[in-house]
């Protein structure tokens, strides 16, 4: 080997400057032009395949520049833009530029915020995210937390601790299987599928969850709740948990979280919020009180990488005492020397939940949310939920369709072509077709919600592109489209 090492991997600092100026003036275009696109081509994972000709690992390197403006064109030319304007699928949301940038950043200093001596700086800007976090909700800044992955990671994590919280003192020796009596978790039946994830993956079992009914509003029904825990404690069981929905996934719903938390307190069970699209919207004053008990929660889980259009993947964990994340999740190994001098207590986020190496993730939302400030969220998660509503209307008034929900900024609705009112199957098979062509078509992208035994076409807006005039066009599309399918069907 040569004195001086000359390593594949290196790059020179003249072709790293020219490739990253090529590609940023590659993304501004893009971003430029992103409207114009289709939101989808709607090809096959075969006909991708075919695209990435590659089929093993080439044994000889190749430049850098022309491997990213090839990868841009690949990119740009076949993927599904979530970054439309007219894309109101599942809870995705539009990515804030800055933080594309602001992950560049991050990857190129390559903090390990895992370890506060190994990112010095990233930890602060990590905790004050969090802490900024929690003040724009609403709830106390004195809440702790962790930035993860996204919801699902940021609900699991709020549950460990919760679950560490309320059972015995020796559950971490015993673990799941040896509790005298079994611990019970409470929530509605409109809560994401995470929860039956982590009850498998967590060693509960689905048996241990206590599905809540829904009331006439679709919120957890409160007394049956009383009911339900009260029988349990008598029938034996150990009640641990209840999860509270402040947006549900399906038609944006925020459950009654002030009399959770009061039935929590009665109880002494741990109150967990799922968050994860809709807490954001806690940071409007109109909707305080919708959300009013969302400050007692002990958990709670958001999704910067929804509502606050962070790029994928960032979601947060906020925990009124961070001891609790401690309690659950810290272990010091003899390997690991991070608790500084002595002089002041070290943030190790290695310790607060699941991962150990950590990237930098906070970086792109502490940016957009310095970039953007308070009323700049509360403006646009306000005209996001605007936007939503005139779908709603302009569907009310719409001869063939009909307006079905309409909460924070879900709205659903479906076809309903003249002379077919009474006929449910028909028109269940016909909004099915309508939503799967309209998400190949590339004009626009909804997804579907079951509501009450009705296929609906399901508009999320967390879409900062999102304008008035696409909301009207959008209108057009879909009676046009449903007309064209029906000619199909028939
Ligand atoms: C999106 C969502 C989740 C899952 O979040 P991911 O970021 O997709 O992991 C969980 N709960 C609710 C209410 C959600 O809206």
């Amino acid at each position: 080997m040569a004195k001086n090492r000359e390593s594949p991997v290196e790059m020179t600092t003249e072709e790293f400057r020219e490739s990253g100026h090529q590609l940023i003036d590659l993304i501004s275009d893009f971003l430029q032009n992103i409207k114009t696109r289709p939101v989808t081509t709607g090809a096959s994972p075969s006909q991708i395949k075919k695209l990435l000709k590659l089929d093993h690992l080439p044994v000889k390197g190749t430049k850098a520049t022309e491997l990213l403006v090839k990868t841009s064109e690949l990119l740009f030319n076949h993927s599904l833009f979530n970054g439309h304007p007219k894309f109101l699928g599942y809870i995705t949301s539009s990515a804030a530029p800055i933080g594309a940038l602001g992950d560049l950043l991050a990857a190129s200093v390559n903090a390990n915020v895992g370890a506060n001596m190994l990112s010095p700086v990233a930890t602060e800007i990590e905790k004050l995210t969090i802490q900024w976090l929690a003040e724009f909700i609403g709830v106390s800044p004195d809440y702790g937390g962790i930035l993860v992955s996204g919801g699902n990671m940021a609900n699991f994590t709020g549950f460990l601790a919760g679950r560490n919280a309320k059972s015995s003192q020796d559950f971490k020796q015993h673990g799941v299987l040896n509790q005298v009596n079994r611990l019970m978790i409470y929530c509605s039946k409109a809560t994401h599928t995470w929860i039956e994830k982590a009850a498998i993956l967590f060693g509960h079992g689905t048996y241990s969850i206590r599905w809540i009914k829904t009331d006439e509003n679709n919120k957890m029904d409160i007394s049956e709740l009383d009911v339900a825990i009260d029988l349990d404690k008598t029938n034996g069981f150990q009640p641990i948990m209840i999860i509270g929905t402040a947006g549900d996934v399906s038609t944006g719903v925020v459950d009654d979280l002030k009399a959770i938390a009061s039935l929590s307190k009665k109880y002494n069970l741990w109150f967990h919020v799922d968050g994860a699209y809709g807490a954001p919207a806690a940071g409007l004053p109109e909707l305080k009180d919708l959300f009013s008990g969302i400050e007692e929660a002990d958990s709670i889980a958001l999704d910067p990488h929804k509502w606050f259009y962070s790029p994928l993947e960032a979601g947060c964990t906020l925990v009124k005492n961070p001891k609790d994340l401690l309690n659950a999740f810290s272990s010091h190994p003899d390997y690991y020397n991070f608790d500084g001098d002595g002089e002041e207590p070290m943030v190790n986020f290695y310790e607060y939940g699941l991962q150990n190496s950590r990237g930098f993730r906070g970086l792109k939302v502490w940016l957009s949310l310095l970039q953007v400030g308070a009323h700049g969220y509360q403006k646009s998660i306000r005209e996001d939920i605007e936007l939503a509503r005139y779908f709603f209307e302009l569907a009310q008034v719409h001869e063939e369709l009909e307006a079905v929900t309409q909460n924070l900024s879900i709205t659903t609705l479906r076809f309903v072509p003249k002379g077919f009112e009474k006929d449910e199957k028909y028109l269940n098979n016909l909004n099915e077709s309508l939503t799967n062509s309209l998400q190949k078509g590339g004009k626009m992208f909804l997804s579907n919600a079951i509501i009450e035994g009705k296929y609906c076409l399901r508009g999320c807006i967390v879409n900062f592109r999102t304008s008035k005039k696409d909301i009207e066009e959008m209108i057009d599309i879909i009676v046009k489209e449903g007309h064209a399918i029906q000619l199909n069907l028939s």
